[in-house]
């Protein structure tokens, strides 16, 4: 499943008024600043065949000039205002759909992430929206002030002469025709187009978040080629969209020069019989120039509209992937908080229905407070277990209770509090040292940072660095080494205080020395903390005060390690192989 294939919901115009329904009242005098524009150039005609009508019957006109020059200036001076408040207003829109796709990435749910691309997920907040501001102005407005200054133009054409405005609609009915079947084009076109960024970008995210190993395997051209196919493919449809649009704008544009050409020989014959004079036929011709602007401005606003809505399309699937509720932080554990107990009762699990069951009833119990180790073969489950704690995922059946209450029950935000968590690789941002340490406890104080820092080893490591806990580490983490990467990750799980410690093969990477001293770290965070750790050494595992042996998606047995030597075969040959080595 791709983020596309999520069903389909409202129309995208709905969708639109809902970005705009806050800016309504900027949108609105952006909008009657524009008609006020289209109305003193609507005017000039008429200004324009008094003057003609005087100056044939030897009257002054200096009058006249003067309101032609008035007319004039005020419709550029409006005009400038009209635009300027419309385009900040489109601004206004675009800000909005961006902030409301960024704070709903952030509660996507672990599930919705696992399906999509990043890089697409990027594209429609970054690249999707900025498209949003044409549909407002361009768009919306387009049709509303060009639609109506068209229905003013065409009822002063009716009053000046009825017979001629006959001969322009007519032109202008064949030219929508031939707009109707252009049209959608654009649209799909458009559609095409902005899926292709977001192809782009997911490969670019592929491609720089594995640029090591891209370049290790010598994989340049081949990543190269992808990322040029995205970027010709966007090329492609965007020409397409382009040809679409020319065609509609110079449809428009050449009915107007037939409806000019038609006006002028019926109106020069209507002239010749004596029907109509000729300042009416020069303000009439001048009304049919007037009329290209709106006429313009309607069919910009339709073409616009099929790329905006494309681009609208592609934020609404993003919005419909599932999210978290949305909820107020909540405050990490007081200091001498009680620890947490958890309990698996019969958990059934799979990442997703077309995937084969990970967890089939795994059922086991962890007293509040000490250590609880899982081990057992790659694959077996046991980082799952952790995710289900946190509550990324819920169980497909059975129960997950975190001090005997049922995960489902807890205020998301709550439950999180109280965990600290080392996910297995866990990363490190790009930021300083100590913005990675304070991730997860902003608040945290100068001396709970270096306590953390020395009860972690990191001091020495701060020591060297030149900036010392202010050094920035690159993007993730690349300027420290995999063991140090590891102490930062504990380091900003300790430092919440944790009720429930998750180490997930925190310590996989420290050398003996460390990790010893590590180990002495989390033993003692075990007496007031309950801590559960995912381990391969045997002497991480051989400390604990129980081991859950998981195998295949079940508990095998739970047990202390001398007891599981004697009762558990699988954990009795773990232990005795290269699995559970002593260290390293
Ligand atoms: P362990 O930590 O014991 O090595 P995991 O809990 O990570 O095992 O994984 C158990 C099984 O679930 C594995 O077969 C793995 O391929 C699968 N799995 C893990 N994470 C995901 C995921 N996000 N989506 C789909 N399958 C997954
Ligand atoms: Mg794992």
């Amino acid at each position: 499943m791709s983020i596309a294939e999520t069903e389909t919901g409202p129309p995208a115009w709905r969708l639109i008024l809902g970005y705009v329904r806050p800016h309504r009242w900027a949108l609105l005098a952006g909008a009657v600043l524009s008609l006020v524009t289209g109305g003193t150039g609507l005017m000039l005609p008429l200004v324009a065949r008094e003057l003609i009508d005087d100056l044939s019957h030897d009257r002054a006109i200096t009058g006249w000039l003067v309101l032609m020059s008035a007319l004039v200036i005020t419709n550029a001076a409006v005009g400038a205002l009209g635009s300027y408040v419309l385009r900040r207003t489109a601004e206004s829109v675009v800000l909005g759909a961006r902030r409301t796709l960024s704070s709903y990435l952030l509660r996507l749910r672990i599930t919705a992430v696992d399906r999509s691309e990043p890089g697409d997920l990027m594209a429609r907040i970054t690249s999707d929206t900025t498209l949003l501001r044409e549909v407002t102005t361009d768009s919306l407005v387009g049709l509303g002030t060009g639609g109506l200054t068209l229905i003013a133009t065409v009822v002063m054409m009716g009053l000046v002469d009825p017979v001629l405005l006959g001969v322009t609609l007519a032109v202008i009915l064949g030219a929508g025709t031939v707009l109707g079947v252009i049209v959608p084009h654009i649209n799909r076109a458009s559609r095409q187009a902005q899926d292709a960024v977001g192809v782009m970008g997911a490969s670019l995210e592929r491609i720089l978040g594995a640029l090591r190993t891209v370049k290790a395997s010598g994989a340049e051209p081949r990543e190269e080629r992808t990322l040029h196919a995205a970027a010709e493919e966007s090329w492609r449809q965007s020409v397409r969209a382009a040809k679409w649009s020319a065609a509609a704008g110079n449809t428009a544009g050449l009915a107007m020069q037939i409806a000019f050409i038609t006006v002028l020989a019926a109106g020069g014959a209507r002239v010749a019989t004596g029907a109509i004079d000729v300042g009416t036929l020069v303000a009439f011709l001048l009304f049919v120039f007037y009329l290209m602007s709106p006429i313009q401005q309607v069919v910009g606003a339709v073409t616009q509209y099929q790329t905006g809505a494309a681009a609208l399309t592609r934020i609404q699937e993003a919005m419909r992937l599932p999210a978290e509720p949305a909820a107020a932080p909540a405050p990490l554990p007081s200091a001498g908080a009680q620890p947490a107990s958890v309990a698996f009762t019969d958990v059934r699990f799979r990442y997703a229905e077309d995937l084969p069951y990970v967890h089939h009833g795994v059922t086991f119990s962890v007293p509040a407070q000490g250590m609880t180790a899982f081990v057992g073969p790659s694959g077996a489950g046991k980082t799952t277990v952790f995710s289900l704690v946190e509550r990324f995922y819920d169980p497909e059946s059975g129960s997950v209770t975190l001090d005997g209450r049922d995960l489902a029950d807890w205020d998301l935000p709550r439950l999180r509090a109280a965990i600290g968590y080392v996910e297995q690789d866990a990363p490190v941002l790009s930021g300083s040292l100590r913005d990675n340490l304070v991730l997860g406890n902003p608040e945290a104080d100068e001396d709970a940072v270096a306590r953390v820092v020395k009860t972690t080893r990191l001091d020495g490591l701060v020591a060297r660095l030149p900036d010392g806990l202010d050094t920035l580490v690159g993007h993730r983490g690349t300027r420290l080494s995999g063991g140090e990467r590891q102490r930062v990750a504990i380091a900003r799980a300790l430092l919440r205080r944790p009720r429930l410690l998750l180490l997930d093969e925190a310590t996989s990477q420290l050398d003996a020395v460390n990790e010893a001293a590590l180990r002495d770290t989390v033993a003692d965070v075990a007496r007031t903390t309950t801590v559960l750790v995912v381990a391969h050494r045997l002497s991480t595992v051989t400390m604990a005060d129980r081991i859950v042996v998981m195998d295949q998606g079940r508990v095998r047995a739970v047990g202390t390690h001398r007891e599981l030597v004697a009762a558990d075969p699988l954990y009795a040959e773990l232990a005795a192989t290269q699995f559970l080595a002593t260290s390293g």
